[in-house]
């Protein structure tokens, strides 16, 4: 089946046919998490967003190269390059080294990742292991004439790059206005403008994270880790680059100006940005108190939750919208979501024992044009949703005798649920799991049930065959004075 992809530019705002630089190879870089707190609500949105975008580029037949980074230094209070550093303050708090707080909450990161079938990406790189590559960035801006040294650290002239090139052309931000909006603040006296960003900033005797160079000892800035990892894995140009709305300014703003500034041209063909969930109507944040991590959320333990909510039910709630349109957090939809995951899946279950009946028709391969449609339409998950619904109601009346469907048809419909459910929304039947865990835990008493059986027959070879199968199987049995505990090793 020929496609043409459609894809929703932030750049140009307005959708354009997706044609990669090197077809079939895909370059796609994604801002990903910084590691200084629990992943929360707003991770996996964006997470989802470009593992949806990664599942469906394989599945039209690209090979990607999906770059998601690691963000563990630069990363200050505040957008004014002021403040400490995240981590470095964790670590000054809890007393370890920095790097165990970056492992601990990337291993956190990948943990609830995981449990949401979020594929990994091709490279996870981090900052702190690209310094050299940020630090040849500087000297590049630097000698371009774009960047200048000043007590120590060395900051973007924006002002300067504006006048060669277009400061804002992503955001639309207009310098002028940045200009009457921003004053000088206080120890910014080493800019030449506020709206100047650092490139590298010397480290203050107490700061933990720091690395020599010709300037001072310090620490690159956040945005640079992205211009310099980028082009390492993906080249100077390459297609995809994503990340939340909320990185749109000023994160990639300064990226495409360090970019530009240093090697003359743009390096992204299509910028992809998610965009924020709000709850209750209410942006998210600690001070609202409605800060919702993904344990809270998976456990059901933050007050502003009814229940739990699995980790499949939060996907798909998020899958329903766009991920250009806002999306809204409540119980009620949650809920919602949580029994229309049922019902895909009930459907999807009952499919496997339908048997074929009847002619092929049309409503099957016009169902599968239709999926393809809505996902080829700036990956329009909801579309796409809406029409699998449909068939699960074709299949339902065939499961109830009401439709039939033929031969050929019985095999695509399946194909559909599997590329569809499966394969692209990355949807996996949580019930089945549990039942069969379930069955499991039932199988292996049953075992130990007759083994005691065996045990008060004084049949004691068997008895023990039985436990060191077990033990082989990595359960462990521990025998009580009326019974029996077993675990899994
Ligand atoms: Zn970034």
């Amino acid at each position: 089946m020929e496609h043409k992809l459609f894809v929703y530019n932030s750049l140009s705002r307005k959708k354009e046919l997706f044609v990669p630089l090197h077809s079939p190879s895909v370059g796609m870089y994604v801002c990903g998490p910084t590691v200084y707190g629990d992943p929360h609500m707003g991770h996996s949105r964006s997470a989802i967003t470009f593992d949806l975008i990664f599942r469906y580029l394989q599945t039209l037949g690209y090979k990607v190269r999906y770059v998601r980074n690691i963000t563990d230094v630069g990363h200050l209070e505040n957008d004014a390059d002021e403040g400490e550093d995240k981590i470095t303050k964790k670590a000054r708090i809890e007393a370890i080294e920095p790097m165990e707080v970056v492992q601990y909450y990337i291993n956190r990161y990948h943990q609830f990742m995981n449990m949401l079938q979020i594929l990994p990406p091709s490279i996870e790189p981090q900052a702190s292991g690209h310094i050299i590559e940020q630090i040849t960035l500087i000297e590049k801006i630097i000698a371009a004439g774009y960047a200048y040294e000043s007590n120590g650290s060395v900051y973007f002239d924006v002002k300067k790059y504006n006048q060669d090139y277009h400061y804002g052309k992503l955001s639309g931000r207009i310098l002028d206005d940045l200009l009457s909006y921003t004053r000088e603040l206080d120890g910014q006296n080493e800019k030449h403008n506020s709206f100047d960003f650092a490139l590298w900033k010397k480290a203050t005797p107490e700061h933990l994270m720091k690395w020599p160079s010709k300037w001072s000892e310090g620490f690159p800035g956040w945005h640079l880790e992205c211009s310099a990892m980028s082009a390492k894995y993906l080249g100077d140009e390459f297609d995809i680059h994503g990340g939340g709305m909320d990185l749109l300014f000023p994160h990639h703003e300064c990226e495409i100006a360090q970019t530009v500034a240093s090697s003359g041209k743009e390096a992204v063909r299509y910028w992809i940005h998610n965009n924020m969930i709000t709850i209750n109507g209410q942006k998210m944040g600690k001070s609202l108190g409605n800060y919702i991590t993904l344990e809270e959320l998976f456990a059901g333990n933050h007050k502003a939750l009814e229940k739990a909510y699995s980790p499949m039910t939060v996907r798909f709630f998020i899958l329903q919208a766009h991920y250009r349109s806002t999306l809204d957090f409540s119980n009620e939809a949650l809920q919602a979501s949580e029994k229309g995951l049922q019902r895909l899946f009930a459907a999807i279950k009952a499919l496997s024992h339908i048997k074929p009946s009847g002619e092929s028709g049309t409503y099957v391969t016009d169902l599968q044009q239709k999926c393809f449609t809505a996902m080829n339409d700036d990956f329009n998950s909801p579309i796409l949703i809406a029409h699998l619904f449909d068939g699960v109601k074709f299949i339902n009346s065939v499961k109830d005798g009401y439709e039939t469907v033929g031969s050929d048809d019985l095999d695509l419909l399946k194909q559909i649920y599997s590329t569809f459910v499966d394969q692209v929304l990355g949807l996996k039947d949580e019930s089945t799991s549990e039942s069969n865990s379930q069955l499991i835990d039932g199988l292996i008493n049953m075992v130990l049930q007759m083994r005691m059986d065996a045990k008060n027959r004084k049949d004691f070879a068997a008895s023990d065959q039985i436990r060191n199968e077990l033990v082989k199987l990595g359960i462990e049995v521990k025998d009580r004075k009326d019974g029996f505990d077993w675990s899994k090793k």
